[in-house]
């Protein structure tokens, strides 16, 4: 065996890339990273990193020389570019077959009908005719370039499809119209998947979303059957191999009324509805994504705690400079076994700054002590709140 380890290029400097850093230093796993412009999250972290615009072929072939393997920390990298890579002999990883499907909501819900996993009824639709037809009220989403609830629309009267469509129209995304489920709660399966087919499922875990971000996590999802779980992780399962996806694969669920999953998207890389493994499972999303990726054994997903909790920090409404670091000395102190993790950006109101995560016997102990630290840590409190 060689004294270094092949170096894994990752596309995309957010957080995601940051906290992919943290295992690839412990596993000793070189990163070189491409950033999207200088002092984004990631590239404060990773030393070997380039800025420039992952658009380019070019500066995608620049980055990825020398490099055993490329993933990413977003899905936005056009799917010709990674053919091109993995033709010139780079392992694509998640690679562009299944990627497509991340990137695409109008491709992944064909291709998840074709294999018969639940989804809400769906179509594309080219007019608001054809929404009407659909039938009202219901929900349009771009099939491409959404996120964290951007690209999404509920639509209640024929009048609102105009937005929609308009946006279809500028960017040339087709939209797609969905059933507006009536669903109880939103539920997240995390599976990784390696090369050689070696898998592992993480607890299915309950996810509040609040304008659009995710905004609150609890492993596992609280009162959730065992036969349900049970059919989430399958489908996740499931999904990460037929669709042939390495590394994480994110499958957000909601759970119906009548007690049944059905597929909301999917995301292939560490998810926001994952940060909790982090600190409360025995081998963190991150890690597992680049042991996948880099085609190493698995690592257990077992939890280290009956209850985990992961509230997210975003921007306050007014932000302060400086302040997410004042918050330091209250919120350690006053749960030493409060996990932190802050992302280096800048407060702005409704930004993903960070995250804590907090773990152990009692569900509602978990939920307060995150709730009050990411309130504390978003300038939410006042100084009286002690
Ligand atoms: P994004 O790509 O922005 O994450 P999603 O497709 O996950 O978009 O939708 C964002 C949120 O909108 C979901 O988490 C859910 O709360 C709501 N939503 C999406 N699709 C539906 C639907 N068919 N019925 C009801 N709510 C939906």
């Amino acid at each position: 065996m060689s004294a270094q380890a092949p170096t894994l290029a990752i596309i995309g400097g957010g957080q995601l890339a940051r906290m992919m850093a943290q295992p690839a230093i412990a596993l000793g796993l070189p990163v070189r990273l491409l950033a999207e412009a200088e002092g984004v999250s990631a590239a404060q972290v990773i030393a070997d990193h380039v800025v420039g615009d992952y658009r380019d072929l070019d500066t995608l072939r620049k980055i990825t020389d020398g490099c055993a393997v490329v993933t990413f920390d977003h899905e936005h990298v056009p799917t010709e570019h990674l053919h091109a890579l993995a033709e010139a002999g780079v392992a694509v990883r998640p690679g562009p077959d299944a990627l497509v499907y991340a990137q695409d909501k109008g491709l992944m819900r064909e291709r998840l009908a074709a294999l018969g996993v639940p989804c809400p009824r769906n179509a594309i639709v080219a007019t608001a005719e054809e929404v009407v037809e659909f039938g009202l009220p219901c929900v349009l989403k771009t099939t491409r370039g959404g996120y964290d609830g951007k690209g999404v629309w509920v639509v209640r009267a024929a009048a609102d499809a105009a937005g929609p469509f308009e946006v279809a129209a500028r960017t040339g995304v087709r939209i797609l119209a969905e059933e507006l489920v009536d669903f109880r709660r939103e539920l997240s399966a995390i599976v990784a998947r390696s090369p050689s087919g070696q898998a592992a499922a993480y607890p299915i875990v309950q996810t509040t979303q609040r304008d659009g971000i995710c905004h609150e996590v609890i492993a596992p999802a609280p009162g959730l059957s065992d036969a349900l779980a049970g059919e989430a992780q399958s489908i996740a399962l499931r999904i990460a191999g037929e669709l042939g996806v390495v590394g994480i694969l994110a499958v957000e669920l909601f759970e119906t009324a009548d007690g049944h999953v059905l597929v909301n998207e999917l995301a292939m890389r560490p998810h926001n509805t994952g940060h909790w493994t982090q600190d409360g499972a025995e081998t963190s999303q991150f890690e597992n994504h680049l042991r996948a990726v880099m085609d190493l054994p698995l690592g257990a997903p077992t939890p280290r705690a009956p209850w985990a909790v992961m509230v997210n920090i975003l921007g306050g409404d007014t932000p302060e400079p400086g302040r997410l670091y004042d918050g330091f000395p209250h919120a350690l102190a006053r749960d030493p076994h409060l996990r932190v993790h802050l992302y280096g950006k800048e407060l702005r109101p409704g930004r993903k700054v960070g995250h804590v995560n907090t773990y152990g016997e009692d569900l509602d102990d978990c939920l307060a002590r995150a709730r009050h630290a990411a309130a504390w840590f978003a300038g939410e409190l006042g100084d009286e709140s002690e």
